[in-house]
């Protein structure tokens, strides 16, 4: 039986490196990095073929909030597949589309909600809006991005405009048109004696130098709230967030404040930005928003954007689509993953729950090759002192080998959990990282 289990779980392996394009991936890696075939999901685990566990420290690319499989959102699911599946949103409207774009309404003070299937999309969209806002008013020229150092906004060819990772960039940079990059209020990066506050107030003086200099050709600026989370868990003090509002409000440029990773309670508040106590422009939202089981992404935007495009000229509108906008599925799984937030008081819970984890990680925190410990909400990361160019994917698969799904960015290791871990399963956690640290490290020494 055992047996048989075993060669499915070779054979899986060999279909899929014969049959899928992997994302994310050097395909020739997987000659001798295994791939890793999951045969079911339940909580915060994630099984193989062979019965072994692996807890899913990183959400799964950091998309699920409360677990594999919730029962409350599975039983939603259902629910809407036996009423409705898929209508085209063009001409049509539906109920959970209406009650979704509503509660967003709510949450963030802003509407008009937008919808398509990813991050990038997003962030297309809300780029596209910004320029057409300023073209519709009569400001064509307004018609150029600025974005921060070492920020990720999704990787299709308009969002890599305002993406500052060379390596996902550099092989189409004939193909995209680059915004402008100002520097990262990264709090690691203080001069001796500086605070956190300082950085943010020194990159927050950069841009306004930016600004004073290109406003009149620029639409929007586009910033991830308090956590860039592609660059390797960045953290930034939230004065930086007011200080980015006062400037793009003098200058006339909108503020994209881009939520698909902090989103939905990860940085302790509902929304990162919130934590500024500004309102940005546009919002950009996804991964946690279905709880992770359904591919959905919204943006929300002002009653001032919106009113630009409203006329009788249907070039002033906003022609964007996709097939799946607005998906009443995945709108349903939205509505019951909010439905989750308000039920468990989960914002609250989190503060306690962070708490304890932490605790489990504080002899990983305290080892000697550790630097610039840090943690926001239910985010924290640790930079490895170490030169190894291949430190992440070791790691990794040290990681599984102790039950626990972790990818370092780089030689920074992160935990981003699901909500429902306990003090059984941050144990767990914290134990695999600490050990897949050691193992690592040790192999370094070995290796000279
Ligand atoms: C993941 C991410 C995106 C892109 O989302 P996809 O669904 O992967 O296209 C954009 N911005 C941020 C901040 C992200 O973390």
């Amino acid at each position: 039986m055992s047996l048989s289990l075993n060669q499915s779980n070779a054979a899986l392996v060999r279909r899929s490196l014969e049959s899928v394009w992997h994302p994310c991936t050097q395909m020739k890696r997987h000659e001798t990095l295994p791939l890793v075939p999951i045969a079911k999901a339940e909580g915060v685990w994630l099984y193989d073929f062979e019965g072994r566990r692996y807890l899913d420290g990183v959400s799964s690319w950091w998309v699920n909030l409360f677990g594999h499989g919730h029962p409350h959102i599975k039983t939603a699911l259902v629910a809407q597949l036996d009423q409705l599946d898929h209508i085209m949103l063009a001409g049509f409207t539906h109920e959970p589309v209406v009650e979704l774009s509503e509660k967003l309404g709510q949450l963030t003070g802003l509407g008009h909600a937008f919808y398509a299937s990813d991050g990038a999309s997003a962030t297309e969209i809300a780029l596209k809006m910004s320029a057409h806002y300023w073209r519709n008013t009569g400001r064509p020229e307004k018609c150029r991005f600025v974005g921060l150092a070492g920020g990720y906004h999704g990787e299709t060819v308009g969002a890599l405009a305002v993406t500052d990772i060379a390596l996902f960039r550099e092989a189409y940079a004939p193909l995209v048109r680059l915004a402008a990059t100002v520097p990262s209020p990264d709090a690691r990066t203080a001069e001796p004696g500086e605070s956190a506050v300082d950085v943010a107030r020194r990159a927050a003086g950069a841009l306004e130098t930016w600004l004073q200099q290109h406003h009149a050709g620029t639409a929007a600026l586009i910033v991830e709230p308090l956590v860039q989370c592609a660059a390797g868990m960045a953290m930034h003090d939230a004065s930086y967030l007011k200080w980015v509002r006062a400037l793009c409000d003098r200058y006339e440029v909108h503020l994209v404040v881009d939520e698909i990773a902090t989103g939905f309670g990860r940085t302790g508040t509902m929304f990162a930005h919130q934590q500024a106590g500004i309102l940005p422009d546009f919002i950009c939202l996804s991964k946690g928003l279905t709880g992770g089981t359904l591919p959905l992404s919204a943006v929300l935007t002002t009653d001032t954007v919106y009113q630009a495009f409203y006329d009788d000229d249907v070039a002033r509108g906003f022609l964007h689509s996709h097939s799946y906008t607005g998906n009443p599925l995945a709108c349903r799984a939205a509505l019951a993953t909010l439905e989750l937030f308000e039920h468990n008081d989960v914002l609250a819970r989190n503060i306690t729950l962070a708490q304890s984890i932490s605790q489990a990680f504080a002899p990983l925190t305290a080892h000697a090759r550790i630097q610039n410990a840090r943690q926001l909400g239910m985010i924290w990361a640790w930079d490895v002192d170490t030169a190894s160019p291949s430190f992440s994917r070791r790691y990794q698969q040290h990681a599984m080998a102790h039950g626990v799904l972790l990818r370092p960015i780089g030689n920074t290791i992160y935990a981003m959990p699901p909500y429902v871990m306990d003090d059984d399963k941050a144990a767990h956690l914290a134990q695999g990282a600490l050990a897949a640290l050691e193992t690592t490290l040790a192999e370094e020494n070995t290796n000279g």
